[in-house]
């Protein structure tokens, strides 16, 4: 069993960051990476809002900067995932990943949220063979073909924009007929001459052989349905949190994201949680870093009350 101060669950920015703090406070932390060293972050492609950076940046080297500054300090980033933890019975915590056993005298729970599905026939069949939630990762793929994005906020049109290098033609379908996205993305998407939206329409099935070939959409006015040929969908309709592991053990809201309090701790004293697991209105790199600080620091603080 090893015996750490503090655990770490999740790499991204709020992890990253709540590493950084509490290793500049000598506290040896221990991060355990999760599925995706770095998490959502290290699929962005671009990064234009966080400060620093005036020329804009990229997920992947704000993922690196961020691991390296944590490390340079002592913090210690393990490539391993938390399978089962049991808080019960208070501090110190027991955590279970693939390869240890750890007790910890302090947790900070950052495992952020994940892409929601639409959940149509379909969809879990051609996952990677056309149906994609990361434009990033598989855009590539779509060199001058045809492709579908669902969604109408930002993660939508930004990752559509990001489809038009490679894609011919990138349709937006969108239920409503009003973007929820932002001005700039709006207009940046409105005025580009590869992408066009498709309004008041919902997926219902999507088709192929062996890669997907069409889907069939209806009309949320008329009811009618359509059947649209196409090489891609890629599909942006928010997310939610990871927090299953957690069931029965930290308080959560309804949609189960975890229920902080103002110094990010959760119903458990002793452990704290920031970034997207606790926050479904901000989402940003640049809050989940300022919540990752605030659990980091809060963390220290707590274990050095119970000195
Ligand atoms: P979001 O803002 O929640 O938008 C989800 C979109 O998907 C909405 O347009 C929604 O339609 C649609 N949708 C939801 N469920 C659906 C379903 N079952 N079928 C069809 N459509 C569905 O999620 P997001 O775009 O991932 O953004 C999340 C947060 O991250 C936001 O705060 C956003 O501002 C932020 N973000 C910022 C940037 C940036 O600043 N560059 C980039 C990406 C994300 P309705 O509009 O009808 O609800």
């Amino acid at each position: 069993m090893k015996k750490e101060d503090i655990v770490i669950i999740g790499s991204g920015p709020a992890g990253l960051t709540a590493a950084l703090y509490t290793a500049r406070a000598n506290m040896n932390p221990l991060v355990i990476s999760g599925n995706q060293l770095g998490g959502q972050i290290s699929i962005t492609n671009e990064v234009e809002n966080y400060p620093g950076f005036p020329e804009g940046t990229t997920g992947p080297e704000l993922v690196e900067l961020m691991q390296k500054q944590a490390e340079r300090f002592g913090a210690r980033v393990q490539i391993d995932e938390v399978t089962e933890v049991d808080f019960r019975a208070g501090s110190p915590f027991h955590l279970k990943t693939y390869s240890d056993e750890i007790e910890a005298k302090t947790v900070i729970v950052t495992v952020g949220a994940s892409p929601k599905r639409l959940d149509i026939p379909g969809e879990e069949e051609f996952i990677g063979r056309g149906v994609s939630f990361c434009a990033t990762c598989d855009g590539f793929f779509f060199r001058d073909k045809d492709v579908l994005v669902v969604g109408g906020g930002d993660s939508a049109l930004e990752e559509g924009l990001f489809l038009t290098r490679f894609a011919n033609r990138v349709r937006v379908i969108h239920r409503r007929d009003e973007l929820r996205a932002g001005e700039t993305l709006k207009s940046r998407a409105m005025n580009n001459e590869k992408i066009e939206f498709v309004w008041n329409t919902v997926l219902e099935e999507i088709h192929g052989n062996g890669k997907v070939q069409s889907v069939l959409t209806r009309n949320t006015n008329t009811n009618k349905q359509t059947k649209l040929e196409t090489d891609g969908v890629f599909i942006f309709i928010g997310h939610y949190p990871n927090s299953g592991l957690f069931t029965d053990q930290l308080e959560m809201d309804e949609r189960g994201y975890l229920i902080t309090d103002s110094h990010m701790m959760t119903s458990l004293p002793g452990v704290f949680a920031a970034g997207e697991i606790q926050d479904q209105v901000f989402r940003q790199i640049t809050t989940s870093v300022g919540q990752g600080a605030a659990a980091g620091m809060m963390a220290e603080r707590w274990l050095e009350e119970q000195a």
